[in-house]
């Protein structure tokens, strides 16, 4: 097996996964591998489909919950595909699905071009910021794509225009089509300011510092916000702030954030996501949705 998935890129084994995700959670992945093109990326996933062998896409793991029992599969990350380039001209940025969101929004300002600031704080992926369609301070980045080049059901290489993506509030056309693989995006930008993006951007990192626990591990907000209501602040309204089980902790900063306060196991993140879920529902009827993704659990 191993020298056969070596084949198709750099190839990992016995790997700590808590290095993966920023909960710092997760067991022991036997195979982890990170190609660097999409032919390799196309015959691996053909080889795995072929072998009837499971696996699991990772962006940067910054929205996910990972599990810390064995997975009978291969995980496969992008930190091998992360190129990116500008065109000035129609001021548009191309970018590999394993490229880190906020440094194209940080670099677009160097090319004079507006849109991107929102994204600067998000610890995503261009692949899993699309995929769950990312976005802040009424923005989202679906907004801002103008093309998305994928891998379809027949592993097929196709590329999808705006028109072709539905989305919605952190949710995406991608996430009812599980077995599409995100390679790359074009963002249209627009024409702007540098020192006038360089404000927009301290001002929301000033805020996010001073409403975010961004000392802990974390995988940011837990819930979607309910239509004309914030999850965190009916977390607030239940006295959940501070509420632990085992290693995971509802911050005291933010409601709508669970963090790791040093030896949080899957299942801890896992109990205190449904204890807050029912104890909500419970408490005030409102049934909140999961932004955060459960993967690998059965
Ligand atoms: C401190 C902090 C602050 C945050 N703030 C925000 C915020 O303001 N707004 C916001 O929306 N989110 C926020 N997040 C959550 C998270 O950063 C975003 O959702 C991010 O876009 C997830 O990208 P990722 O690469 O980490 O995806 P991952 O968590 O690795 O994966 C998410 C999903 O995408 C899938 N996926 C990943 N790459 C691909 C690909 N190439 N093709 C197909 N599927 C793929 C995965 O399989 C998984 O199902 C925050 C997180 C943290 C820790």
């Amino acid at each position: 097996m191993i020298t056969d998935l070596q084949q198709f890129g750099p190839l990992l084994t016995d790997v700590d996964l808590k290095k993966y995700n920023t909960y710092h959670i997760g067991g022991i992945a036997k195979y982890l591998i990170s190609p660097t093109n999409s032919v390799d990326l196309i015959n691996l996933i053909d080889y795995l489909k072929r072998n009837h062998l499971p696996y699991i896409i990772l962006g940067n793991g910054s929205n996910i919950v990972l599990n810390d029992e064995p997975f009978n599969g291969v995980y496969i990350t992008f930190k091998n595909m992360r190129a990116y380039q500008f065109n000035e001209e129609d001021q548009t940025a191309y970018a590999e699905a394993g490229a880190m969101l906020s440094e194209i929004a940080l670099k677009s300002i160097d090319y004079s071009l507006k849109g991107l600031e929102f994204a600067c704080g998000i610890p995503g992926t261009v692949g899993g910021s699309i995929y769950g369609n990312a976005g802040a301070y009424n923005s989202c980045i679906l907004d801002y794509v103008s093309e998305v080049t994928i891998i379809d059901e027949n592993m097929d290489v196709v590329t999808k225009s705006h028109d072709d993506l539905t989305y919605g509030y952190r949710t995406s056309i991608f996430k009812s089509h599980k077995d599409w693989l995100i390679l790359a995006a074009t963002f249209k930008l627009s024409p702007g300011d540098k020192e006038a993006s360089l404000e927009i951007i301290k001002d929301r990192q000033q805020r996010r510092v001073a409403t975010q626990p961004l000392e802990y591990p974390s995988a940011g907000s837990v819930f979607r916000n309910p239509e004309g209501d914030y999850a965190g602040r009916l977390i607030e309204m239940c006295n959940l702030k501070g509420y632990k089980i085992g290693g995971a902790c509802v911050s005291e900063k933010h409601a709508n954030f669970i963090i790791n306060t040093g030896n949080a196991t899957s299942k801890d993140i896992y109990n205190l996501i449904k204890y807050v879920h029912d104890t909500v529902l419970t408490k005030t009827g409102v049934d909140l949705i999961i932004e955060q993704e459960f993967i690998g659990w059965e």
